[in-house]
């Protein structure tokens, strides 16, 4: 299947298999394609792989490999987190969250709001921020779970763990994190920051979709979500998904070897390609604090624009770039992300998301920076389709 260059920045809706990743995976779903809960050898030798691969996604968080649940996504990973929680502690009936979650959160805790339980979702400021102290006075005597992600996915705010984290503690309460952003681009130590459950999700890191895994401190009380098989030491049913949790483990160690790059030259090509936008766009706006921030992530306003149009040209152009996280584009709706920063509605259907990765280059950035003047020019009416078009068509391939 030969593909027309893509010029790829939507690298927080997924990412492309790293090539050491591919060729990990490869032998077990070509030779070694057992099953590791069967007696014989050629299924069982496989547990060694899967043990290996354990330990290396808990390097990557500083974590215990007894500690990883292996699961299908970051989805199930976040939805297991809040069910844990409110099954082992079935006097407590109160969750707290906040009003930026990605949807596997939210909808989550929607439907354990129709279920009975109280949820509270907390506000941000404008800038992305939370206010801590209207967290701490949040939980209450019945909070099951305080449930906070690490970093935003649309507009790549950072939270502050370690204080949420000191704020769970010191009122007993239970702290998931969903972590599916942070992972390859901060350092993550769950030992530092003493959280209870945290999530991730392969497809974010350069391995491939449908793995996913949930971090349960040492000691803390579990009931599964998935419940079958006695897979995951019991903790998670379903036989494992091995050239997957294979590839997961290959992702970590380059994800721990590439953290400075992500931190360094993709952080300036990430500057390079916001400051180009913001300064050749009246009225473009960045979406969110410049920092603490992901990065990889710029999230711009576009003024007088539509983003739904803007993505359309860019897609003709081979530019991959968003609106809003993946799961909800397609809707029509406005991204929840930029209402709760109140952010108008206009404001936040003119906005895009664009987010990198360590295989972006500076060309890339460049062709990106081309292309989008006439496309803008387009859209606000100043320039006809034709003389945009063919001219942007020309650039491809650079
Ligand atoms: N949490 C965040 C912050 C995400 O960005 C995503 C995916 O976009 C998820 C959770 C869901 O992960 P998955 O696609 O593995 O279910």
């Amino acid at each position: 299947m030969s593909q027309p260059p893509v010029f790829y920045f939507d690298n927080n809706a997924t990412t492309r298999v790293a090539p050491e990743v591919f060729e990990a995976m490869l032998p077990f779903l070509k030779e070694s394609w057992g099953n590791p809960s069967s007696a014989y050898s050629f299924g069982r030798q496989l547990v060694k792989h899967v043990e290996e691969a354990r330990t290396k996604v808990a390097a990557l968080i500083n974590g215990d490999p007894r500690e990883i649940v292996f699961t299908s996504c970051g989805t199930e990973s976040n939805n297991s987190a809040i069910h844990t929680a409110l099954v082992t502690h079935p006097e407590k009936r109160h969750i707290v969250t906040t009003s930026v979650e990605h949807s596997s959160n939210l909808k989550f805790c929607d439907f354990l709001k129709k279920e009975g339980y109280a949820v509270t979702f907390l506000p941000v400021e404008s800038d992305g921020s939370l206010d801590l102290h209207l967290l701490e006075k949040s939980i209450r005597p019945d909070t099951a779970i305080v449930s906070v992600m690490w970093a935003n996915n649309e507009t790549g705010a950072i939270f502050p763990m370690e204080e949420i984290a000191a704020i769970c503690r010191g009122k007993g309460t239970l702290f998931h994190t969903d972590a599916v952003q942070a992972a390859g681009k901060l350092k993550i130590d769950v030992q530092e920051i003493g959280m209870d459950f945290l999530s991730l999700s392969a497809h974010k890191l350069h391995a491939p979709k449908g793995i996913g895994l949930l971090y349960v401190k040492r000691r803390t009380k579990y009931q599964p979500y998935v419940m079958g098989g006695g897979q995951e030491r019991g903790r998670r049913g379903g036989t494992e998904n091995v050239a997957g949790i294979v590839a997961f483990g290959r992702a970590a160690e380059l994800a721990v070897a590439n953290l400075s790059e992500e931190g360094t030259r993709v952080r300036k090509l990430r500057d390079k390609m916001e400051t180009g936008i913001l300064s050749k766009f009246s009225g473009s706006l960045r979406n969110g604090a410049r920092e603490p921030r992901l990065p990889n992530t710029s999230n711009i306003a576009f003024d007088s624009v539509e983003a739904e149009g803007i993505l359309l040209l860019l897609d003709q152009v081979g530019i991959c770039a968003s609106s809003g996280s993946a799961c909800t584009t397609g809707s029509l709706d406005p991204s929840h992300v930029l209402l709760a920063m109140g952010c108008s509605a206009a404001r936040a259907r003119g906005s895009v998301r664009f987010s990198l990765s360590i295989y972006n280059t500076e060309a890339e950035v460049d062709y990106l920076l081309k292309q989008l003047p006439p496309i803008i020019s387009k859209l606000r009416g100043n320039a006809p389709v034709k003389e945009v078009m063919p001219a942007a068509m020309a650039m491809r391939g650079a």
